[in-house]
């Protein structure tokens, strides 16, 4: 079991810095200030395993290793558990053989999906490949656990969708068999809305909830101490660069906590795409104005994992993951008038973190009843335009693994509407600036909308209404509108796409058949910047979820697995609860 202790530090290796923190005249440093902590006067915790981050990565870490035997201690930054995991769709693409693809006989098996996510062949129809820079090694590992973890969360309280498992919401999953299997929402209440689901259906409505309230009760069972509020800041290791991992430093709401690890820390907070510098890191583009990452405000993924552990030599890893053109890293909103624009997440007012969401912005059902346009109220692309894509079960028919036919016979078409919409306006900055979505009363009444409060958000400038063109441009004033929107702009390009209206030709962008005017005032323009999704870079780890340094060589006691992770192109939960498994189990085995 945890217990709470004061551990001398006759324990430690002492540095010689560790009299002036005892004195409290240096403290164990922000992650982002990449220095190595200076170990603390005294523990004011311990357990053999510390896990960081109370995600789909933290909590299976920290089941296994409190049931291989470890006392273990949890810190969550928010005020909640369940990070991203949580508020996702629940969709949990584990193969290889599991129960329930020999139920519905689907044959696989590890090495098949070994094949399938390092095979090099596959490419999307804008030639970027899923899973060719993908790490053997922990896709090798991945693969081999990928069964074992699905039977393990079924066994601790998970209840997946009776169904077969199939490609629905999956991402860089292969593409030979169906893997997709479906986290059940049950009655367990939403995030999202604050309640729980029509009673008939949360036996098939597949949820991010459905998977992490279940790994919450089981943990709490175990005996997994969890610290909510206790966010980690730094690491500590022996010396700077050298020698075992002892430790995490954490802030309590403005008090410094020190929490010893006898066996090993785990870094499951959840990747970098909130942290702006680190981000551009692989995509210079991605500047401030991208600042409504899915999963927010739930969780954040700060870096501070990476920026910890790179502190004390960590090597980050898989950067083509991040940049490559596959799949939802980066993604088109689905809702618009609002911060955090997901397509696939909405926040409703019943929501503990509405306060923070602000608005649950409007859905748009058809991009033929809005225009968008950059910060100078300029046109970039055709509104129907997509995303990226991604490879599943399926999706190259016929597949034959290996083949380089399977990438020759793909159809080139890019979609590039992000690519578009990141471009800028030619000012020499970096990042495309807000994009916002120009509609007009009309079309509020085809869609349905209510462009008002609570549905959008006027205080924060996600959403902006006026009688005419000119004065909607004027109005648009918030703080990543680094430019003024000229207000002959915005009519010009009104005018025009009205008269492609009239001809039945977008003779600009090529948008389908263009239905709607914009003519009939009120005038509305609504955010639809794009959204960052996903971390798909992170520390380099080995087979058995091991942080790696600089040299290539083991951190001793330092574990990481999911988002904060590098080497795996596939989006979420499964890689996410996989190395979970993986870390748990070896940090208290070996
Ligand atoms: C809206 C949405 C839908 C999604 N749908 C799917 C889906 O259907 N299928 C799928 O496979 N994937 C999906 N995903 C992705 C999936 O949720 C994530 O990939 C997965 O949760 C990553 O797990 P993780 O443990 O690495 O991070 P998380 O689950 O985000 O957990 C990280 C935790 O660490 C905490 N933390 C961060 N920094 C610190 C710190 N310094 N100290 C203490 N705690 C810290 C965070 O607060 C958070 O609770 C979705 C994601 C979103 C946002």
């Amino acid at each position: 079991m945890t217990e709470k202790t004061d551990v001398s530090r006759r324990d430690l290796v002492l540095n010689a810095t560790a009299a002036a923190v005892a004195t409290g005249t240096l403290a164990a440093p922000s992650p982002a200030s990449a220095q190595a902590a200076l170990l603390p006067a005294r523990w004011t915790h311990e357990a053999d395993v510390v896990v960081i981050g109370a995600g789909a990565m933290g909590l299976t870490s920290a089941i296994a290793a409190r049931e291989a035997g470890a006392s273990v201690i949890v810190v969550e930054a928010e005020q909640h558990i369940g990070g991203h995991a949580i508020t996702s769709g629940g969709n949990v693409p584990l193969g290889g053989g599991t129960s329930a693809q020999k139920q519905h006989g689907i044959a696989d098996s590890p090495d098949l999906l070994f094949h399938d996510l390092t095979d090099w062949s596959v490419v999307e129809p804008n030639g970027f490949p899923d899973y060719r820079y993908n790490d053997r090694e922990i896709i090798r590992a991945f693969a081999d656990h990928s069964a074992a973890t699905y039977e393990w969360l079924v066994a601790h309280g998970v209840i997946f969708v009776d169904q077969a498992p199939d490609a629905r919401g999956g991402n860089a999953v292969g593409n030979s068999v169906p893997r997709e299997m479906h986290a059940a929402v049950m009655d367990w209440p939403m995030v999202q809305t604050g309640k729980p689901a029509d009673p008939a259906v949360q036996a098939t409505t597949s949820s991010g909830n459905g998977l992490m309230r279940p790994l919450e009760a089981a943990a709490a069972k175990a005996g997994v101490q969890t610290l909510l509020e206790h966010r980690m800041v730094a690491l500590y290791r022996q010396a700077p660069h050298a020698g075992p991992v002892l430790g995490i430093a954490v802030d309590h709401n403005g008090t410094r906590l020190a929490i010893r690890a006898r066996k090993a820390v785990i870094v499951g907070t959840g990747g970098s795409t909130g942290n702006v510098n680190f981000r551009r890191m692989a995509d210079p583009r991605l500047t401030e104005e991208y600042c409504g990452l899915s999963g927010m405000p739930w969780s954040d993924q700060d870096a501070s994992g990476e920026i910890a552990a790179m502190a004390i030599g960590a090597s980050l890893w898989g950067f083509y993951n991040q940049t490559g053109e596959f799949g939802f890293n980066l993604t088109k909103p689905g809702t618009i008038g609002c911060q955090y624009g997901y397509q696939n997440l909405q926040w409703m007012p019943g929501s503990s973190v509405f306060d923070r969401a602000r608005a649950t912005g409007l859905r748009v059902r058809d991009w033929q009843d809005a225009i968008m346009v950059n910060m100078l109220g300029q046109r970039f692309y055709d509104e129907t335009g997509l995303g990226f894509t991604t490879n599943n079960y399926n999706a190259i028919n016929p597949y034959t693994p290996g083949s380089w036919l399977n990438a020759k016979n793909v159809t080139f078409k890019p979609n590039n509407w992000l690519n578009a919409a990141m471009a800028g306006i030619g000012d020499g900055h970096n990042g495309g600036g807000p994009i916002w979505a120009i509609f007009d009363a009309d079309a509020v009444t085809r869609e349905h909308w209510h462009p008002a409060p609570p549905h959008v958000d006027m205080a924060q400038g996600f959403f902006f209404t006026a009688d005419t063109l000119a004065d909607l441009a004027g109005k648009i004033v918030m703080r990543y509108q680094r430019v003024p929107m000229p207000p002959d702009n915005l009519q010009r390009t009104v005018a025009r796409y009205n008269s492609f209206v009239e001809s039945g030709t977008d003779d600009d962008f090529g948008k389908p058949k263009p239905l709607y005017k914009i003519a009939t005032p009120p005038f509305y323009a609504a955010w639809a910047t794009p959204v960052i999704h996903d971390t798909r870079m992170g520390l380099r780890i080995n087979a058995h979820c091991q942080v790696m340094d600089m040299h290539g060589h083991v951190i001793p006691g330092l574990y990481c697995g999911g988002e904060s992770a590098g080497g795996f192109s596939q989006h979420g939960l499964a890689r996410a609860t996989c190395q979970g498994y993986i870390a748990g189990h070896h940090a208290v085995t070996g």
